[in-house]
């Protein structure tokens, strides 16, 4: 069975754009997927239908099977724990963004609280691992996010993708705000991360070199449909 694997998905939005026109994809444990294309050609809205993050009001068919369970028809009580522990979202476009008055320990230690039923005492100590995890001092915790620099807060914003081990990360457009020596620490982050724990990448770039430096296989997407899937040296050398 395929970590995740994408039937047909269709996403309409109220006002009548339709976003995403029939996309198929699979995903194995483990590996990384880029998805590429212009602005506009559907990838944030295929990245956010996978977690049923959309504005209510879109219409969302086919299906989205997260190891064989359908995501699309889940009750909203599993819905929410497959949102930590199945799979997390990360980065721009997400509903996902730091609270500028918490401390962004705090704000790792919730789910953990939530998801994983910890103490404080162990949501505390596993806090300061995930910090220590993503290249930030277990101290850090304590900062709240205007202390950080954008790179520091986007490895917080990782560390949080990872506190309820997630079998699959979404990472859309993860280093675009960022400077490009920043870029691509962030990027070697993200791939030792996904190397040591055998999780699943789905990464969302419009920046193709980025992408095929990065995952095993590419799908380019080209007005809500899916044009291009291949090896991602194949799909970047016909490009
Ligand atoms: P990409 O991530 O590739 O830039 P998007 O998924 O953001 O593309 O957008 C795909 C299409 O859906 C675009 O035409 C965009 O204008 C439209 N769209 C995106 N978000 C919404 C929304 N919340 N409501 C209505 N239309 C949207
Ligand atoms: P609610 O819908 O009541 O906000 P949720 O448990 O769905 O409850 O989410 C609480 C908050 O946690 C959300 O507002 C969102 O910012 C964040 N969140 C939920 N799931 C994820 C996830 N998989 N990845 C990142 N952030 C998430």
């Amino acid at each position: 069975m395929s970590l995740l694997d994408v039937r047909g998905l269709t996403v309409t939005y109220a006002g009548g754009t339709a976003a995403v026109r029939g996309v198929d994809l699979r995903l194995e444990a483990g590996r990384k997927l880029g998805i590429a294309g212009e602005s506009g050609c559907g990838k944030s809205t295929l990245a956010l239908a996978l977690l049923r993050l959309l504005p209510a009001g879109t219409r969302v068919g086919g299906e989205v099977l997260l190891d064989g369970e359908d995501v699309l028809a889940m009750k909203w009580g599993r819905l929410r724990a497959v949102r930590w522990a199945g799979a997390s979202i990360v980065f721009q476009g997400a509903m996902h963004s730091l609270n500028p008055v918490r401390r962004v320990g705090d704000q790792i230690a919730e789910p953990v609280l939530l998801h994983r039923r910890a103490t404080p005492a162990g949501a505390r100590k596993r806090t300061g691992e995930l910090l220590e995890q993503v290249g930030l001092p277990a101290a850090r915790a304590a900062a709240y996010p205007h202390e950080l620099s954008g790179g520091q807060r986007q490895r917080v914003m990782i560390a949080m993708a990872l506190a309820c081990d997630p079998r699959l990360i979404i990472a859309d457009e993860p280093t675009t705000a960022l400077d490009v020596m920043v870029q691509a620490q962030i990027l070697r982050l993200i791939e030792r991360l996904v190397a040591d724990q055998d999780v699943g990448l789905i990464m969302i770039s419009h920046d193709l070199a980025v992408l095929a430096g990065t995952c095993d296989r590419l799908a380019v997407m080209y007005a809500g449909r899916v044009v291009e899937e291949g090896p991602a040296g194949d799909v970047y050398e016909a490009a």
